[in-house]
């Protein structure tokens, strides 16, 4: 990963920012770290998939020069809703909105906060325009982990971990040699599902799989958290920031949530980064780099910690995390198909279509039966998305139970 200028993008000014998928729960976030700082941030752009009332709100209170709405079924909506809020507000619309927002010339900090695929293309333009990208989005680096690395390795494009796993790594590498890496430990929860057997799996309800015990986010991240495909996801994404190899990435349940990650390194000192699990910190972070910025987020009471627990996950009964192990070492388009597969299974399981236990089994299904292509372009990683969503759409589920 290239490092950003120790002097930030904008000097001394405000960072005009980007936020690209401002109504989730990331994007609320990074909304709530600007408000602590409103001097130090200017509000170009927001975005959103199909939630244009709260992201009416939202230009009402931090006034963008440009809003864009993913799905362009809702700009009609979102222009009745801003026509006596914002009359001059420019309305873009569709994956080219997203992509003119995330590249404008006024902006020089995107937040990449989009759930899913939908955040590669945008992402992918914004660090190609130069833009410095605060990436949340881990399904970018999971499909086009290969295209970042290049158009970072092109442009002037700079990207800083938002994820709270990464955004400790990186903390963790700060100031260390190249190569002084021996591993890194990337700590999970291990869900709302830790603890219990894995034979009552197939019984899971939506609001029992909703139900993160540490952490409030949206709701496909929930899933995979409960899954463990997260954690999947989140290998990948360590693999590509942090130029590791696979075997270099070990993953560790730390049921707290304390431990954001670790770094061990090649003389046997491990440096680990702590915290409350509060997304805000990280988010600042990616905003204030290499500033820190002095802020009221939750501390740590050392008086209320009576221990840190870590264990082995179990990947007989979080499949999952084999699996995207098992898609990375494949690479090309299978860690596309991996990602496209989990999230149509991930909705057909909120729209109580199929089974929890059928999460695991359609991207299993999915790997073994579509057709890998090697160094794929940015089309080729689209028609295997599209091909894996078609599959598990298709997908006679639930296959057993
Ligand atoms: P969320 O579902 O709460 O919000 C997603 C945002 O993206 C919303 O603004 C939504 O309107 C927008 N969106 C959805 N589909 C879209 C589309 N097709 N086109 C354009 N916009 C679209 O999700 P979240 O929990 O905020 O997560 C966002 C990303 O950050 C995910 O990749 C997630 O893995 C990652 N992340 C989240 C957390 C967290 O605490 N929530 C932590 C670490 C990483
Ligand atoms: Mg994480």
């Amino acid at each position: 990963m290239n490092t950003p200028p120790q002097n930030g993008r904008s000097g001394t000014g405000p960072r005009n920012l980007a936020i690209l998928g401002a109504t989730g729960s990331v994007g609320t976030q990074t909304l709530d770290v600007v408000r602590l700082f409103p001097d130090r941030f200017d509000v170009k752009a927001l975005t959103c998939g199909r939630n244009v009332d709260l992201l009416a709100e939202q230009v009402r209170e931090f006034q963008p020069e440009c809003v864009a709405v993913g799905a362009p079924s809702q700009a009609q909506a979102l222009e009745r809703a801003l026509s006596g809020i914002a009359p001059d507000v420019r309305i873009l619309a569709g994956e080219e909105g997203l992509c003119a927002a995330a590249t404008r010339a006024d902006v020089d900090v995107v937040v990449g906060a989009v759930v899913g695929f939908a955040g590669l293309r945008p992402v992918l333009d914004a660090l190609k325009a130069g833009k410095q990208v605060a990436l949340a989005n881990k399904e970018t680096l999971v499909v086009g982990g290969a295209l970042v690395a290049e158009a970072l390795d092109q442009s002037e494009g700079r990207l800083l971990p938002v994820d709270s796993e990464h955004s400790a790594i990186f903390q963790c590498l700060l100031g260390e040699p190249d190569r002084s890496v021996e591993d890194v430990v990337l700590t999970a929860s291990g869900g709302p599902f830790r603890d219990r057997a894995a034979e009552t799996f197939g019984e899971v309800t939506v609001s029992e799989a909703l139900d993160h015990p540490n952490w409030s986010m949206g709701a496909k991240i929930t899933i995979d958290s409960a899954t463990m495909m997260n954690k999947g996801l989140e290998i990948i994404e360590a693999k590509w920031l942090f130029d590791l190899t696979l075997d270099q990435i070990q993953v560790l349940v730390h049921p707290q949530s304390i431990v954001h990650s670790m770094v061990a390194f090649t003389d046997g000192a491990v440096k680990a980064q702590l915290g409350v699990p509060d997304m805000k910190v990280p988010i600042q972070y990616a905003l204030s780099f290499p500033a820190r910025w002095e802020a009221p987020h939750e501390r740590l009471d050392w008086g209320e910690l009576s221990r840190l627990d870590f264990a082995r996950p179990d990947t007989d009964k979080f499949p999952c995390l084999r699996l995207a192990y098992e898609a990375m070492e494949t690479t090309g388009t299978a860690p596309a198909i991996l990602n496209a597969a989990n999230e149509v299974a991930v909705e057909r399981f909120l729209d109580e279509q199929i089974g929890f236990t059928d999460i695991p089994r359609a991207v299993e299904r999915a790997l073994a039966q579509i057709p890998v292509r090697p160094e794929p372009t940015l089309d080729d990683l689209v028609a295997a998305d599209e091909e894996a969503r078609r599959f598990v759409e298709e997908l006679p589920l639930p296959a057993s139970n």
